[in-house]
């Protein structure tokens, strides 16, 4: 991934958002500094040229400094500082910094990074291997300038006044989730994975959005114009008026498509042969309670409360859940609302930061098990879901489920939650569902045992598939092995969905497969019951399934459990597609 095609200026990544957004560019680093491109006052010109000659020399010092602490260093070090210094202490550089600042008036930081950058691109270009290596060395000392010109009084996102493409090497998803969608309009970032939850949230804000562009906050300056494809995992830099035309035009179509398949909304969601298929939306806020009720789901098949708990600077009270819950049923109006218990940990930090970090967070102290080992916190959100149940069709899920005995003792604290509310005589459905999610190999190749113990599944690939195949699914190196069409995940999907039929439940999905185009015709033939997705790619699947015949999708899924790799699945699966919608393969 990260793979530069056609010119220097178009990077290719993993489209995780769908949409075009063509704007200026604010660039966030490792560090989070933002450098915005910005004016000053012609008043202020002399103060601007004073910082940065402060910089440059704190900067020095600072170099030097460092290299009398190491005393007697290797040479290869050495040769680093001295390049740094070099550049440090270079008056044609500094002035042409200068110049940029009188000239444009632009501030220090600005200046020194549009600078930096502009000597990077041609260092890299060069072939000549003494300079192209010194890139990074230039990064380095653009960090170093800015660390003392911005120091402490970093930017945030939260006071922007105009469209912007937010470019960052990563972003955790609380800080997607704060974005004001009126001014991010686009998202590109060198790390990150399909079903990362940064991904998740910017799909649910609407935003367009690109991962694992591998370089792209090297490629990019604060100020330019960027185009962000999130349809074709594309991100272009500085484009020429012939290539803003031809995506505008492209955004125009992509507009209008998705009018077309909002028509579908008010339609049964139904194969041509007949059968209902449930669709519904995954949600992280209750404002999306609405988006999914307009594009046409059925319901809430995974509420993610955790971000209750993300966007908060505090725990969230049993008030708070409550109103959330309430809020969800009362936009939605009908239909069930499934609310999976707290999923924090791993990429989903908690408020309690823990002091020593995991080694390996995914296989840490995430999601039920950390419910489990603060049980008060567990209890006031069950207590706030138990209430909120007298309201409408609500159903309990518990995540991330690997044996049968967390399940008994998160069932046992719904119990006693139950009791007190009994005692207290506080009203609540006393038969709401209670559902699992089948998101870790164990818990599939168990499914017979839990079975018996719940009123259904709901399959959570973005983790079953990072388990299954050993994949991190925010790792964009390895982001080419995550493949939901993989035989292994495919086989454990179809253990996990006749062993709940076999026991009368219904079995759905809330990972992002359930929303995956060639994934969706053998989900169906396998059998599944429900489909939930983010509510803007619900009309697309509706499109599908009421396009497809079950006996037809049957078939295809009979055939691609027998086959060896996944590519072989992909080509089977596109002929069914095109058959079926043909448009779906052509963009
Ligand atoms: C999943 O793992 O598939 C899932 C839906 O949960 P999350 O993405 O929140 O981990
Ligand atoms: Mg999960």
């Amino acid at each position: 991934m990260g793979v530069r095609v056609e010119s220097m200026d178009i990077i290719k990544g993993i489209g995780v958002s769908p949409g075009v957004s063509i704007c200026t560019a604010v660039v966030l680093d490792a560090e989070d500094y933002r450098v915005p491109r910005r004016t000053v006052p012609k008043g202020d010109l002399r103060k601007e040229v004073q910082r940065l000659r402060k910089s440059f020399l704190d900067a020095s010092e600072e170099v030097s400094s460092l290299q009398v602490a190491q005393g007697d260093l290797d040479n290869k070090i050495k040769d680093i500082f001295a390049v740094h210094l070099h550049f440090l202490r270079d008056r044609t550089l500094r002035k042409k910094i200068s110049d940029l600042i009188q000239q444009q008036f632009y501030t220090a930081e600005y200046a020194v990074s549009v600078t930096m950058r502009d000597i990077a691109k041609n260092f890299s270009q060069t072939p000549d291997t003494y300079i192209s290596e010194r890139v990074n060395d230039i990064y380095d000392i653009e960090k170093r300038l800015l660390r003392h010109l911005i120091g402490s009084r970093r930017e945030d996102l939260k006071h922007l006044t105009e469209p912007v493409i937010v470019v960052a090497h990563d972003l955790t998803p609380t800080q997607t989730a704060s974005f004001d969608k009126q001014f991010v309009n686009g998202i590109a970032t060198d790390a990150g994975g399909r079903t990362s939850h940064t991904a998740i949230v910017a799909r649910s804000l609407g935003i367009p959005a690109v991962v694992a562009l591998n370089e792209v906050t090297r490629e990019v300056a604060a100020g330019d114009t960027v185009i962000v494809d999130g349809n074709r995992g594309t991100v272009i830099v500085n484009p020429n008026a012939e290539t803003i035309e031809e995506y505008q035009r492209h955004a125009a179509a992509i507009v209008e498509h998705e009018h077309e398949l909002d028509e579908l909304a008010q339609l049964p969601s139904e194969t041509t042969d007949g059968t209902h298929i449930a669709l519904m939306g995954n949600i992280e806020f209750p404002s999306e309670a609405e988006i999914t009720m307009r594009k046409g789901g059925e319901g809430i098949g995974l509420y993610r409360t955790e971000f209750l708990y993300l966007e908060a600077d505090h725990e969230p009270t049993e008030e708070e859940h409550y109103q959330a819950y309430v809020d969800t049923i009362r936009t939605f109006g009908h239909g069930p609302i499934i609310i999976r218990t707290m999923d924090l940990g791993a990429d989903k930090f908690t408020q309690k930061r823990l002091i020593s970090p995991e080694r390996n967070p995914f296989l840490g102290l995430r999601s039920i098990r950390y419910c489990l080992q603060n049980i008060n916190m567990f209890k006031t959100q069950i207590r706030a879901i138990l209430r909120a149940s007298v309201h409408g069709d609500v159903r309990i899920m518990f995540p991330l489920i690997t044996n049968l005995m967390e399940l008994r003792q998160a069932k046992w604290i719904l119990a006693e939650v139950k009791e007190d509310l009994e005692e207290q005589g506080v009203a609540y459905d006393d038969s709401i569902a209670v559902g699992i999610m089948i998101e870790t190999p164990s818990a599939a190749l168990t499914a017979d045992d839990l079975a018996d113990e719940v009123d259904f599944f709901s399959i959570g690939t973005n983790d079953l598939i990072q388990y299954t195949l050993a994949v991190d699914r925010v790792n964009e190196k390895i982001a080419y092995l995550y493949d939901p069409l993989n035989p292994a995940v495919l086989r454990l999907i179809n253990q996990v969905i006749t062993v709940g039929h076999r026991h009368n439940i219904w079995v759905g999905m809330c990972g992002e497969m359930a929303g995956d185009i060639l994934s969706v015709p053998i989900l169906l033939g396998l059998g599944l019951d429900e489909f939930s997705v983010s509510p803007v790619i619900i009309p697309e699947v509706k499109k599908l399934i009421t396009s497809l015949r079950l006996s037809e999708a049957r078939e295809l899924a009979r055939t691609v459990l027998a086959y060896r790799s996944a590519d072989d699945i992909r080509s089977e699966v596109k002929k069914v597609i095109t058959r079926a919608v043909p448009a779906f393969l052509k963009r």
